[in-house]
């Protein structure tokens, strides 16, 4: 018989009934829980903590504005 074997897009482990598996349609990939889901996500759309370098934003009044 040819197994193939489900692992987590993110962590690699595999798939199991023990696990809250999540699916992205998007990808069609498999994630062991919603953490890895989440964080596969983030790298995928390259989403990092805002830094004032690479953006021309300045701050007025507490609040986020274009330059
Ligand atoms: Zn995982």
């Amino acid at each position: 018989m040819n197994e193939r074997e489900i692992r987590c897009g993110r962590c690699n482990k595999p798939i199991t009934n023990k696990t809250e598996v999540e699916y992205s349609q998007e990808y069609s990939e498999f994630y062991c829980k919603w953490d890895c889901a989440v964080e596969a996500f983030f790298d995928r759309a390259r989403c990092v903590p805002f830094d004032f370098k690479d953006k021309d934003v300045e701050i007025k009044r507490g609040k986020f504005y274009w330059k």
